[in-house]
């Protein structure tokens, strides 16, 4: 009975289709997917929508399990009635399928219904972190936008799997697979097998700009997570945002990523900066799709994610392990590496840059007006040029600026800490190092973190 209904409405929805292979259905709101399973589908992108975040619901004989709370209370109880409005069943369980506020915020809604929340742990992780330093920011920053999430209350997912988990809920069964660090470190996608149904969380977007942007996002596997979706052959998916769709979507999304991984690439190759070149950015095939904003996002974190490779800079630097390697963004004309050391305590950063230059006249000019920019501006900081010498790398004679630390603790403004510089030159090229440390005034913590810095530096060479 339930395989008479299809034939007729597959072929109908094979002329609407315009984004997805098969499938789509064009409608926000609730949508009847399959005999137990809904959509709701985010009426747009903005934040009275939740962003366009989609969550759901499965209709066991016993109960009820929702993904995805959405972006605020107000936006969850939606959703909620629009559970109602098909069943009395309790909600027993709300599945997160990742941190992102749009998918998570709304989850005190369910909690208070005495719902299950069930997430992977790098979920719970995500959102104790970062969940408060966003609301706080959004307070401060964008009051008004602030005035749709002041209701927020922060809730934590109460049963955290670290393995694949079949919930039954009655009459039908709901897969959680975990495919690894993908659109964030800790993301679920979520297969109802016998419905041929599937929930992409952020990993698949229908007419949306994907966000790849998240530091724990791992392209190469969230590329794979698409072929293992698509290889499950769904009739129907729900992507994370966009309208319901077939899974031609997966296809899509793949060639969305390799292309604009592709892009960024080649701008770091081709030394463009990157505030410059980025409005001339075209993705293919997504002149229609929404949240534009994404692209520069996204772009950022491939410059995070290759720069290294891509650029081949001659030297190397050996730093411990707990150093993270920062966004390459707004220098890639001239090339950039910035690693953060980061812990309770206050932070370190280590920054090398590197550029073609006439080596006579930019050495001089470079080293005055760094030394003039900061001096003048009476921001506290001290640097010495203590002195430069000309070295012989291999046959070649180049002028280099080294041994030139300066240091001096800042003792009034916040943003301070130490900090020490030396630059380097060679074959044309400059090599700037910057150290800074701030260790919120702990004074005896900002010397260690500078000597961490120093033994960093002082293993730099050059490869060739
Ligand atoms: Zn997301």
């Amino acid at each position: 009975m339930k395989i008479s209904k299809y034939p007729v409405m597959l072929l109908f929805l094979a002329v609407l289709n315009i984004h997805c292979s098969s499938g789509e259905i064009d409608r926000t709101g609730l949508v009847k997917v399959s005999e137990r399973v809904y959509a709701f589908i985010a009426e747009g992108a903005g934040t009275a929508q939740g962003l366009g975040a989609n969550s759901g619901f499965v209709l066991g004989d016993d109960a009820v399990l929702v993904i995805d709370s959405r972006y605020t209370p107000a936006l969850a109880g939606q959703l909620l009635e629009a559970v109602r409005s098909v069943t009395d069943l309790p909600v027993k369980y709300l599945v997160n399928t990742h941190y992102h506020p749009d998918h998570t915020w709304g989850n005190s809604v369910f909690a208070d219904l005495g719902a299950v929340i069930i997430a992977r742990p790098e979920t719970r992780q995500g959102i104790e972190k970062y969940a408060p330093v966003y609301l706080e920011y959004y307070r401060k920053e964008m009051p008004e936008k602030y005035e749709l999430l002041v209701d927020v209350r922060i809730t934590l997912p109460d049963s955290v799997i670290t393995e694949n988990t079949v919930i039954d809920l009655g009459g039908v069964e709901v897969e959680l697979f975990y495919p690894g660090p993908a659109h964030t470190a800790g993301d679920l996608i979520v297969s109802i097998g016998s419905e041929k149904t599937l929930f992409t969380g952020g990993l698949a977007c229908n007419g949306y700009h994907a966000n790849m942007g998240d530091p724990g996002a791992d392209f190469d596997n969230w590329i794979a997570a698409l072929d293992d979706m698509e290889k499950r052959a769904p009739v129907r998916v729900v992507p994370g945002q966009g309208k319901v769709c077939g899974k031609g979507v997966f296809a899509v999304q793949k060639k969305y990523l390799l292309d604009l991984i592709e892009i960024g690439r080649s701008a770091i190759r081709e030394e463009k900066i990157f505030s410059e070149y980025l409005p001339d950015v075209v993705i293919p095939d997504s002149e229609e799709y929404r949240q534009k904003n994404m692209i520069a996002f996204n772009i950022q974190a491939v410059y995070r994610r290759y720069m290294f490779s891509t650029v081949d800079p001659d030297f190397m630097l050996d730093t411990s392990d707990d150093f993270v390697i920062q966004d390459g963004g707004g220098n890639a004309g001239k090339g950039r590496i910035k690693w953060i050391r980061q812990n309770e305590d206050g932070y370190s950063e280590l920054e090398l840059l590197w550029k073609p230059a006439n080596v006579a006249e930019v050495l001089v000019q470079d080293i005055y007006d760094d030394v003039g920019r900061h001096l003048g501006k009476n921001t506290g900081l001290h640097m010495a040029v203590l002195g430069s010498k000309k070295i012989m790398f291999g046959d070649s004679e180049s002028n280099a600026v080294f041994g030139s630390w300066g240091r001096k603790i800042r003792s009034v403004v916040a943003t301070g800490g130490i900090w020490t510089w030396s630059m380097m030159i060679r074959e044309g090229k400059i090599y700037s190092v910057r150290m800074t440390t701030n260790a919120m005034g702990d004074e005896a913590m900002e010397e260690y973190n500078m000597e961490i810095l120093e033994k960093a530096v002082s293993t730099l060479h050059f490869i060739r």
